[in-house]
């Protein structure tokens, strides 16, 4: 059996690179000669993004045809606003990423970036007016300003150094033994989830989009790593119309809305506060994570005096 699972699970490991690695999703394409399920329509145009605001409308989606996954979604994230979306493992949220990011087609209904479809328009630059800060960064085998300079290419290394300071990774690199010039990847140094999630945000401030995606990472991060990775999404996502998707409830306190996804539907909509009083689906849904950080607090601290 273990010698089964180990290919089973690199199998998994480059499907989960593929599904959610968007950011470098052209080149994962290329490197495995994989076909993208969508194309740019005949005389596709290019997206003019004025204000960024984003609406879905009536989405329908399925993966495969006997399995919906999304049943009539409708909601809008106003220019500059945050919308955070949550729900029940496996709801859809993540899916709801991947359809802005016309990853996959919709089956109904329609989104629209400032009123355009996005099936009009070419993927390219669609692409370029979002910045997607996926659960999961694809680090490449080359220097850690490499792999920040990514964001855009033409960055300066002083852009550079203050994008990785404004995405608190700065004193991380700089303590390194050869700085900016480390070696990174899977032949390098190996990042933790909340670095490469820090090296995912200091591209993002690099390429400046008008929209951001984040899919925050589902993995359960210290509670400093959270704050700082926190306090540097706070900045990115300042005046920038940006879509949350949550697995931790702790990052949408402050989001313009909440959209709660359950079965397919919008089970309920508000910001935390009204949630909280509503009482329903969400406010289980955070006292139950509540309950579950302080136990796991509590583990950490029995450890540690042991
Ligand atoms: P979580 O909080 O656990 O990350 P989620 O709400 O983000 O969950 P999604 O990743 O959007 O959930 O997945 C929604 C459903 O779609 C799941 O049941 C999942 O199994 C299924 N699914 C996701 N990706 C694919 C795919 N590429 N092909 C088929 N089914 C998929």
């Amino acid at each position: 059996l273990m010698q089964l699972s180990i290919p089973l699970s690199f199998i998994g490991f480059v499907y989960r690179e593929i599904r959610q690695g968007l950011t470098d999703i052209e080149q994962m394409f290329d490197l495995l000669e994989v076909e993208a399920e969508v194309t740019d329509a005949p005389g596709a145009k290019e997206l003019s993004v004025s204000a960024g605001a984003i609406a879905f409308r009536d989405v329908h989606f399925a993966y495969d045809a006997n399995r919906p996954i999304l049943k009539g979604l409708s909601f809008e994230v106003p220019a500059g606003k945050t919308v955070a979306i949550v729900g029940p493992s496996g709801a859809g949220k993540s899916t709801i990423s991947r359809l802005l990011y016309r990853f996959y087609d919709i089956q109904q209904g329609e989104i629209l970036i400032d009123g355009q479809d996005i099936r009009q328009v070419t993927q390219k630059s669609l692409r370029n007016a979002i910045g997607m800060v996926p659960q999961d960064t694809v680090l490449f085998n080359d220097t850690i300003a490499y792999n920040l300079r990514y964001g855009r290419l033409d960055a300066t290394d002083r852009d550079v150094e203050a994008a990785a300071e404004i995405a608190q990774i700065g004193t991380f690199i700089r303590n390194l033994p050869d700085g900016f010039r480390t070696m990174v990847g899977e032949r390098g140094l190996k990042l933790s989830g909340g670095e490469k999630q820090r090296v995912a945000i200091a591209r993002t401030i690099l390429k400046a989009p008008p929209i951001l995606i984040l899919d925050e990472a589902t993995s359960a991060l210290d509670t400093t790593t959270e704050r700082e990775i926190q306090a540097a999404l706070d900045v990115v996502s300042k005046n920038r119309t940006t879509l949350v998707i949550a697995h931790r409830l702790s990052t949408v306190i402050n989001a313009d809305e909440i959209i709660v996804v359950k079965d397919g539907t919008i089970a309920e909509r508000g910001t935390h506060q009204a949630l909280l009083a509503t009482d329903g689906l969400y406010a289980s849904m955070w006292n139950r994570q509540r309950e579950a950080t302080l136990a796991a607090e509590h583990l950490r601290q029995v450890q540690e005096s042991d």
